[in-house]
């Protein structure tokens, strides 16, 4: 059953799940810069791997645990409102561990069109070369995932909102229709709304899965994933980690429990500037198209207003001069930069069919659904007026 725990606030962000007193007496967790943690004696040993050591928090060998990183997995862990967390050197390598951990040959995947790219590679490409088979399915069409669902089918991975086209399912249906399915497990990736804008635990997903890259550590300085959910499936996913080595650094640790500090006034801005960028944005005579779930043209708006908090900063429109009017937003704006990702201080815009489809060629893109003209910006925290009077008159010009 989906879990229900109180939803994070600023005050729990930043007390909740740090230890009051740290060595030193400064006040953030410090950077256990070590690859490696010696014990007094072999007693100090044996009670380590008895379970019964009075530091829970001390490591053994940096490539399963360090106090830093075991710290911001305690506090992932109440951000996701789950029982265990565990954290990546990025959300691909969170992403790939879990699927490495749960599936095995003769199995079948069920994905979600319009999800991240690399995790669509890495199922239908990487472990479609180990036996692993493959659908992939309309985010919001349960009829078309029930009909994808197969006895062997062992996971569903959904994304919501999905990236370019902000595509919100109603995800306790679609995990009503995945537990038909016996041994079948649902994993979310909510990276674009952040966990203070969609818990997939609570609405019925077994594991979620998130880029710490993005709004958690919140300054684009650093890469990250994570992995929260039931003990049994977590510690299923930390011993892969323990063997891929996709272990987080604890400076890189350091930095998103920085983050974390600051989630929930940085949703705040990011929220309303996305929100503030698709109105303005939506009905401009160079906008074909603006997507973005608090608009109430998008296919997805009543779902993303009864269960979103909060839908983030990242905004798609189509711009009427196809791709090379998607390059002249792109390059008069004057306060985005031109970049991939999301979720830090300086907005950043895309033409996307360059910028993340640049190798499959219009065919190949018009196969995948990505329209030439598509522009994407990822709003920043500069103030929401300034950003909006940017994009909006990069189309004027
Ligand atoms: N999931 C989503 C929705 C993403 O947008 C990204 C990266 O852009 C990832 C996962 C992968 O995260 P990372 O770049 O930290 O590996």
């Amino acid at each position: 059953m989906p879990t229900k725990r109180p939803a994070p606030t600023s005050t729990t962000l930043i007390h909740d799940g740090r230890p009051r007193f740290v060595p030193g007496d400064g006040v953030p967790v410090p950077i256990v810069q070590s690859s490696t943690f010696i014990f007094r004696d072999t007693a100090e040993l044996v009670s380590f791997f008895e379970g019964t050591h009075a530091d829970e928090s001390r490591g053994e060998y940096g490539r399963y645990g360090n106090p830093t990183v075991n710290a911001l997995e305690g506090r992932l862990a109440i951000l996701e409102g789950a029982d265990d967390a565990l954290s990546f050197a990025s959300g691909m390598a969170a992403m790939t561990t879990t699927i490495l951990a749960l599936v095995k040959a003769g199995q079948h995947v069920v994905l979600f069109k319009d999800g991240y790219r690399k995790t669509r590679d890495f199922v239908t490409k990487t472990l479609g070369r180990f036996g692993v088979t493959s659908s992939v399915v309309e985010p919001g069409n349960l009829d078309e995932l029930a009909a994808a669902m197969r006895p062997e089918t062992r996971l569903v991975i959904g994304e919501a909102p999905t990236n370019p086209y902000l595509r919100c399912a109603d995800l306790q249906a679609v995990a009503q229709v995945v537990r038909k399915t016996r041994g079948a497990k649902l994993v979310v990736d909510a990276t674009l709304a952040s966990p203070l804008g969609f818990r997939p635990l609570e609405h019925g997903a077994d594991l979620s899965v998130q880029s710490a890259t993005k709004y958690l550590a919140g300054h684009h300085d650093v890469l990250g994933g994570c992995v929260a959910g039931s003990r049994d499936l977590v510690s299923l996913v930390r011993e892969l980690r323990g063997a891929t080595g996709a272990m987080l650094d604890p400076h890189a640790a350091f930095l998103i429990a920085r983050g974390l500090d600051t989630l929930a006034l940085r949703m705040e801005r990011h929220n309303a500037s996305g929100v503030a960028l698709a109105r303005a944005l939506e009905g401009h005579p160079k906008v074909l198209r603006a997507h973005h779930p608090s608009l109430e043209s998008h296919p997805d708006h009543a779902i993303a207003a009864r269960f979103f908090a909060g839908t983030g900063g990242v905004v798609s429109f189509v711009s009427s001069g196809g791709l090379a009017g998607a390059r002249a937003v792109c390059d008069r704006v004057k306060i985005a930069r031109i970049g991939p990702s999301f979720g830090g201080p300086q907005t950043l815009i895309e033409p996307v069919a360059i910028m993340s489809y640049f190798e499959q060629g219009p065919e190949g893109r018009a196969l995948l659904g990505i329209e030439e003209g598509l522009v994407r910006v990822a709003c920043g925290l500069e103030d929401t007026a300034a950003v909006v009077a940017d994009v909006v008159g990069a189309l004027d010009d």
